[in-house]
């Protein structure tokens, strides 16, 4: 990678491929894949202070509140001077997007890239129903996907509007949703 980190954001619904889509991609560009979702899951299992404030909004399929978000996110990121990041489930709200440029611009950083993933809720259903984590119950997915198209879905316009949205068809197998990622994404990274 050149001297300019890369930072992408993977945006799309629950159900879209974004943590096999982000893994690929970190894979491939030697990025740090960084799943929001995750990294709480972890923090449920070791049933640290993070996890035990997010435990209940993981199950109940809410968002864990900004504020828990972004203390993991800034302990995550440390030094991102010398990172090149792939953001996955991240952000989720639109105070989530401007604290990260806030955050990146203190780096002099900024988003290189949104990549999102659109496909239709029907698809992404059946997808987390296939799943079965313990928050892909029907009731939860279902509020799930209200939650994104209130509070995340936004942020397709706000990428959009900062000149750093890329679109791709989400619907096909794990290899051509990979390669329409990497080919659109290429185009644009250095
Ligand atoms: P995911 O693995 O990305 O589907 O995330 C699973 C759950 O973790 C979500 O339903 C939320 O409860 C929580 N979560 C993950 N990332 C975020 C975020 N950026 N903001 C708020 N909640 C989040």
């Amino acid at each position: 990678m050149g001297e300019r980190p890369v930072i992408v954001v993977l945006l799309g619904p629950p159900g879209a491929g974004k943590g096999t889509q982000g893994e690929r991609l970190a894979c491939r560009m030697a990025l740090d894949h960084v799943s929001t979702g995750d990294l709480f899951r972890d923090a449920v299992t070791a049933g640290s202070p993070a996890g035990l404030r997010a435990e209940s909004y993981l199950l109940s399929g809410q968002l864990v509140p900004d504020q828990v978000v972004l203390q993991v996110i800034e302990e995550y990121m440390g030094d991102a001077r010398r990172r090149d990041i792939c953001f996955d489930g991240f952000p989720r709200t639109r105070n989530q997007a401007e604290k990260l440029d806030d955050l990146l611009r203190q780096f002099n950083l900024s988003v290189t890239a949104a990549v999102y993933i659109d496909v239709p809720d029907h698809i992404a259903l059946r997808r987390l129903l296939g799943r079965g984590r313990a928050d892909d119950t029907e009731e939860t997915a279902r509020h799930r996907l209200q939650v994104y198209h209130q509070d995340t879905e936004p942020l397709i316009d706000y990428y959009r509007k900062a000149g750093v949205l890329i679109e791709v068809d989400g619907i096909g197998g794990v290899e051509s949703v990979a390669r329409r990622v990497w080919t659109t994404l290429k185009a644009v990274i250095r």
